[in-house]
């Protein structure tokens, strides 16, 4: 039995023990912890949430691990109620069944499927459809909308039991779970169980590069252990049987790498994308730790940017709230030094309103808070929605509030700015 919080001291890919600290970070709580108000009193723990690159294979990692009963059987976030996510999804399972063709009464497995809504287009293409998901209140949720789903780890031992009493699985998916286990290996080992000769294994994972190129803070959280790169990742899939046929780019969470595998020496042929991604890590040395040092640098230069505007705003006896109750939020929120100087922070979510914020418990209220009580500032917290944000809320800008925004560098919105350029390169 593992005991938690604890930090590894190998690779999650290779298993190398030459791991060197790149990206130090403040540690935060669980960044998705927001409470509701009986449980003010506790005091939620912090964790490390330092980012380290092994020098054997280059594969980007935390070391510390947070019991994953902590962070996954409860969880919050629904994918269904996004519609971007689900218009993402949506041109992501065409392209999948496309390139398979899998014949009708094929099985497809999503682990991690949340509300099923990835599944939902497989299902509606006649093929048989099951969800695996640890969070009780998601599956459930599915169950009703008619995605079987199952509320269970998926790990070697469920993998054989599916593989038996229903066959092996044309295709199975993992998106963005695959980046979210400890035991990458056990998980790689029991979807290869789980995967027909000539099924395929498809995975979205967030792309360190687009971590890096756009400083993509939001990603680093406690459940996202692993910062993905195409060439130690392939390497880490032949280890275990199998091998990339394709990767794609695209854009969705800020940045993010749509992997599809096959069993090394399967009927698929690779496409030059992987050839391609891994000619550009190269060129970009990523996983050289200097760039990601450099990478740690250029935060760094933003938060003590962010921690002058704070004194200068403090000194003028301005009144600052926070915008996006988003998980994202946590790591800024700490490591930025927000946490004693937000009133408030709003969001649009009700799931989200009335809460308390992990750690130091801001109150989460309606976005009508800002012209209710009118803070001087808002600090963009969601800080990829900050376009949309700006746009859907000119009205504050015009009643001479200000909005501020700390990527790629701090910027304080106001009435007279000019409208955001829409064609800007996400974010
Ligand atoms: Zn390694």
């Amino acid at each position: 039995m593992s005991t938690y919080p604890r930090h590894r001291t190998t690779c999650r890919l290779c298993d190398s023990g030459q791991l060197e600290l790149v990206v130090p970070m403040t540690p935060t709580p669980l960044a998705d912890a927001y409470v509701p108000r009986e449980q003010l009193a506790e005091i939620q723990p912090c964790f490390p949430l330092d980012l380290y690159q092994c020098r054997a294979c280059g594969h980007v990692q935390l070391l510390d691990v947070v019991d994953p009963r902590l962070l996954f059987g409860q969880y919050s976030y629904f994918s269904g109620r996004s519609g971007g996510l689900v218009r993402h999804f949506q041109q992501y399972a065409e392209s999948v069944l496309q390139k398979t063709v899998p014949a009708a009464g094929s099985l497809v497995v999503d682990i991690g499927s949340n509300d099923g809504c990835f599944l939902r287009f497989f299902q509606e293409r006649g093929l048989r459809v099951l969800g695996i998901d640890p969070a009780q209140n998601v599956a459930r949720a599915a169950n009703e909308a008619g995605i079987e789903t199952l509320a269970e780890f998926f790990d070697g031992a469920l993998a054989e039991r599916l593989a038996r009493e229903r066959g092996r699985a044309q295709i199975v998916a993992a998106n963005n779970v695959f980046a979210h286990t400890d035991e990458m290996a056990e998980m790689a080992d029991a979807v290869q169980t789980l995967l027909a000769d000539e099924g395929v294994f498809v995975f979205e994972v967030s792309y360190l590069l687009d971590v890096i190129d756009h400083l993509l803070l939001g990603t680093i959280f406690h459940e996202h252990l692993c910062y993905h790169s195409v060439t130690p990742l392939d390497a880490f899939l032949r280890r275990h049987g199998m091998e990339l046929i394709d990767v794609q780019r695209v854009t969705i969470q800020g940045g993010s790498l749509i992997g599809t595998a096959q069993r090394v020496g399967g009927p698929r042929k690779s496409t030059p994308a992987v050839a391609e991604l891994k000619a550009l890590e190269d060129r970009r040395a990523m996983h050289d730790p200097a760039t990601l040092k450099a990478f740690s640098g250029r935060i760094e230069a933003v938060r003590s940017d962010v921690s002058s505007l704070l004194r200068r705003l403090q000194d003028e006896g301005r009144v600052l709230a926070g915008f996006g109750a988003a998980r994202g939020g946590t790591l800024l929120i700490y490591h930025f030094g927000l946490g004693n100087r937000l009133r408030f922070i709003v969001d649009d979510s009700p799931d989200k309103q009335g809460l308390y914020s992990p750690g130091f418990h801001i109150p989460v209220l309606p976005t009508a808070a800002l012209y209710e009580q009118r803070p001087d500032d808002a600090f963009i917290l969601a800080w990829v929605h900050s376009r949309s944000i700006i746009q859907n809320h000119r009205r504050y800008l015009d009643a001479g509030g200000r909005f501020i925004t700390c990527f790629p560098q701090i910027e304080i919105v106001t009435r007279d700015s000019p409208p955001p350029d829409p064609h800007a390169a996400v974010p």
